[in-house]
């Protein structure tokens, strides 16, 4: 069986890595992929994001499964493209993947469905958005409608910021078509968790939960990034929030899209914010998320493979995950400067001494150089990422891997799960 991942991040080398675990050891690609792909599947010269080459791609080399994972080109419609061609697709649909491409589009979803999630009013007008704000007060969320790589939520703590969100989406077009409408959104309060599910559309089956650490530095502090670390379980998600996500939020959310004709089957990913054990949407994610998907994947206890098919297949209530008991926890090591400017190419050491030590070691923006050294390629570079019998084993052995990695200005939180562990032990 071949099966081409697409994308090139840390989410993407945790895919590959799960999938060559598969006993039915299938032939992997990986389009564009990066150096710790390279190690397991043929990467592909493709970018994620150049639909037409990812076609041709896909037409000449008929894998009998493509799991997509960033959503860029499931927004794009490379799903309905590759379907198009005959070819099997885990990954929604143009119109499924709208639920991330559009905030407005996910909201209304929502309100349909009666999901739990923000108040919030869209708004194409600055001064209609500016003359809400006011009568709302702060704090208040601004969000751009469309995908603005995770730069387009302002999370405001005066009036005066909130209307400086508002004029750069809809006067400067700051995020050009994708802030072409703004959502007005009531600030939640609680502790964020990320839930990943796999649905065919009709079954949903949840995998472990998470939590990542969006802000670059320690304490919660700096610029959002991607994604600097996450940790799984989440102990926030209890046994109740469980039950609340499966009956208040995916079940009426999958079955307001099916009313409208839309099938879901993929992932559906549910940013959560929890408060006093009440879940509430603060975004739905059409994807795997990254890092998220480097913490949940290793504690998968059983194969992969056939439940991404089942899902394409629409045969997921025959799919039943089992999972490891070790938490897991990944560090995520990134480029100095990031998520400003930073240099590329730079070589990275201690790769080895890293595996050596008992770590995984993801790789998101990496790259070979002409003599075959592994090199600096992207913000976020690597995933150090351990399993552990305790959360605290597991964050202690993902730091001493990351310990043993270097290059030039290369940085990392020290504090990824410390929040659960100080609840642990205060
Ligand atoms: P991503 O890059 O993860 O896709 P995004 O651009 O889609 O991000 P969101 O995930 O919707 O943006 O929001 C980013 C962050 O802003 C959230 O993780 C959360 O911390 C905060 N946030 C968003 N909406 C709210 C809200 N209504 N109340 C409080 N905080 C919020």
């Amino acid at each position: 069986m071949k099966v081409l991942v697409v994308g090139s991040g840390g989410r993407e080398h945790a895919l590959v890595r799960t999938l060559a675990s598969s006993p039915r050891k299938p032939e992997l690609l990986c389009a564009p992929g990066n150096a710790g792909t390279a190690r397991l599947a043929r990467n592909l010269p493709v970018k994620a994001t150049d639909l037409d080459g990812l076609v041709s791609c896909a037409r000449a080399e008929r894998p009998d499964l493509t799991v997509i994972g960033p959503e860029a080109p499931l927004c794009a419609g490379l799903t309905d493209a590759l379907e198009a061609e005959g070819l099997a697709v885990f990954g929604p649909s143009k119109e499924a993947a709208r639920l991330e491409g559009s905030k407005i589009f996910a909201k209304e979803i929502m309100q349909a469905a009666g999901v739990p999630t923000a108040r919030a009013e869209s708004f194409d007008d600055p001064a209609a958005a500016c003359a809400c704000l006011r009568e709302h007060g702060a704090p208040v969320v601004v969000k751009a409608d469309g995908l603005a790589a995770g730069k387009g939520v302002t999370v405001c703590a005066s009036i005066d910021e909130a209307e400086r969100a508002v004029r750069e989406a809809l006067e400067e077009k700051r995020f050009g078509d994708a802030g072409g409408c703004v959502l007005i959104e009531d600030c939640l309060r609680g502790e964020e968790a990320s839930i990943l599910a796999l649905t065919d559309g009709e079954t949903v089956v949840p995998l472990a939960s998470s939590q990542d650490h969006k802000r670059a530095y320690d304490g919660d502090r700096g610029p959002n990034t991607g994604g600097m670390g996450a940790y799984s379980p989440a102990p926030v998600v209890s046994e109740d929030v469980w039950r609340r996500v499966m009956d208040d939020i995916y079940r009426p959310t999958l079955a307001e899209l099916r009313r409208r004709g839309i099938r879901y089957k993929g992932v559906l990913y549910a940013g959560l914010m929890i408060e006093h054990g009440r879940p509430r949407v603060v975004e739905f994610n059409c994807r795997f998320g990254d890092p998220e998907t480097q913490v949940v994947l290793p504690r998968l206890d059983s194969d992969l493979l056939p439940a991404l098919q089942a899902c394409v297949d629409g045969d997921l209530a025959s799919v039943e995950p089992q999972w490891k008991s070790e938490a897991c926890v990944c560090v995520v090591m990134a480029s100095g400067g990031y998520p400003g400017p930073y240099e590329k190419g730079l070589p990275i050491e201690g790769l080895n001494a890293a595996e050596e030590a008992g770590t995984i070691v993801f790789h998101a923006g990496t790259d070979a150089d002409p003599e075959g050294r592994v090199v600096t390629a992207g913000g976020r570079v690597l995933g150090v990422t351990a399993l552990g019998a305790t959360l605290k084993t597991a964050v202690a052995s993902a730091y001493r891997g990351a310990g043993k990695i270097s290059w030039d200005h290369a940085f990392y939180r020290t504090d990824i799960a410390h929040r659960e562990l100080e609840r642990e032990e205060p």
